[in-house]
C-alpha cells in the first residue's frame, strides 16, 4: 500500500486539488457543483463515457435523498468509482491456472514505448522471487533494440531468454521458447511481441500466427494476452485499447507510468469501458515497481 501510495501521488494530489476547487464555498452538492466535478473526471482522463455514468449516479443519489452535502461527496465517489472498477482475481503473483499442465504462457501485446520490456522484466522478477522458474520469449523481432533490451533484463533478473536473430519470425521464436519451456519443465513462459499498430489486419494477423503456432505445443495457450498500456497517455490508451481488443482476447491489462502523472484516472475509465481487469500496475522504473492491481487499495490510495 505504501509504495502503491507514493506511485499514485501525482494522480492523487491532482484529483484532490481540483476536487476541493471543485466543491469551493459550496455546502451542497448542487447542478454547480456536478458540472465542476464532470470537469474534474475528464480532466484526471477518466474518460467522457465513465464520468458520465458517475456524474449520473450521483444525481441519482441527489434527487432521492433531495440533498447531499458536499462533504458526503467523496465517500459516494469513492463507492462508486470502486463499483466501476473489472475485478482483478489475481491476489498473488503466484496465482495461475496452468490448465492441464504447466507452463503458463503470457502473451505480451502493446505499442512500442508504452514499457513493454521494462513490464515484461518487472514482472519476471517477481515470479522468479516467488520460486517459480520463468522463461522469457524475444518475439519482438522487427526492432533491434528490443531483443537486446529483452537480453538485458533476462540478465538482470536472472532467466533465461529465447532469442533468434532479428528479423525472423515471431511464430517461429514462440515456438522454439513454449518447446524448450516444456522441455525442461519450466512453469512460466512470457513472450514480448511486435508493437506495431499501422495496420489492425496486420496486427490481427501477426497475434493470430504466433497464437496458433503456439497451440501446436501448448493446447489453450497463451493462457494471459496481457495488454500493456502508458497511463501518462491519457485518451491514447483508450483507443490503443480498443484496437487490440477488437485484434486480439485481451484477457488482463497493465498500466504502466502511474508514478509520472496526475491522469490515473485512466485505469478507473479503461477498467470500466472494456471490462478487463487491470492485473498489473507499473510505479516506477525499477525492477520492484511492478504491482499486482487491488482496486480496493487503488482506490483507499486516491481517497486517502
Ligand atoms: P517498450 O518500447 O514498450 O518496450 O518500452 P520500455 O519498456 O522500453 O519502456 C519505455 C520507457 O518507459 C523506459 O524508459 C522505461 O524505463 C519507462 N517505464 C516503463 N515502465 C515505467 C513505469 O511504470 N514508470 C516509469 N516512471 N517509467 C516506466
Amino acid at each position: 500500500q505504501e509504495a502503491l501510495d507514493k506511485g499514485l501521488e501525482k494522480t492523487k494530489e491532482g484529483f484532490f486539488s481540483k476536487l476541493t476547487k471543485a466543491v469551493a464555498g459550496k455546502s451542497t452538492v448542487d447542478d454547480d457543483v456536478l458540472d465542476n466535478l464532470e470537469e474534474v473526471l475528464v480532466t484526471s482522463d477518466v474518460g467522457v463515457t465513465t464520468t458520465l455514468k458517475i456524474i449520473e449516479r450521483i444525481q441519482e443519489r441527489v434527487a432521492k435523498d433531495k440533498y447531499l452535502s458536499t462533504s458526503e461527496l467523496n465517500g459516494l465517489l469513492r463507492d462508486e468509482i470502486q463499483l466501476l472498477l473489472a475485478e482483478n482475481n489475481s491476489n498473488d503473483f503466484r496465482n495461475f491456472e496452468y490448465g492441464d499442465h504447466k507452463p503458463y504462457v503470457i502473451m505480451v501485446v502493446g505499442v512500442n514505448g508504452v514499457g513493454k520490456t521494462t513490464t515484461i522484466g518487472k514482472l519476471a522478477h517477481k515470479l522468479k522471487a516467488e520460486g517459480l522458474n520463468v522463461v522469457l520469449g524475444a518475439a519482438d523481432t522487427f526492432r533491434a533494440a528490443a531483443v537486446d533490451q529483452i537480453k538485458l533484463w533476462g540478465e538482470r533478473v536472472g532467466v533465461r531468454v529465447v532469442a533468434q536473430a532479428m528479423g525472423s519470425d515471431p511464430a517461429s521464436v514462440a515456438f522454439d521458447t513454449l518447446q524448450s519451456a516444456v522441455a525442461n519443465k519450466e512453469d512460466v513462459v512470457i513472450i514480448d511481441t511486435a508493437g506495431r499498430l499501422h495496420n489492425k489486419v496486420g496486427l490481427m494477423n501477426e497475434l493470430g500466427k504466433i497464437k496458433n503456432v503456439m497451440q501446436k505445443v501448448i493446447p489453450n495457450a497463451p493462457h494471459e494476452i496481457l495488454l500493456v498500456l502508458d497511463g501518462s497517455t491519457g485518451q491514447n490508451a483508450f483507443e490503443q485499447c480498443k484496437q487490440f481488443t477488437e485484434a486480439t482476447d485481451v484477457n488482463a491489462l497493465a498500466i504502466t507510468k502511474l508514478d509520472g502523472t496526475a491522469k490515473g484516472g485512466v485505469v478507473i475509465g479503461i477498467s470500466d469501458q472494456f471490462k478487463i481487469p487491470v492485473k498489473y500496475i507499473g510505479v516506477g522504473e525499477k525492477m520492484d515497481d511492478l504491482q499486482l492491481f487491488d482496486k480496493k487499495e487503488f482506490v483507499n490510495s486516491l481517497f486517502k
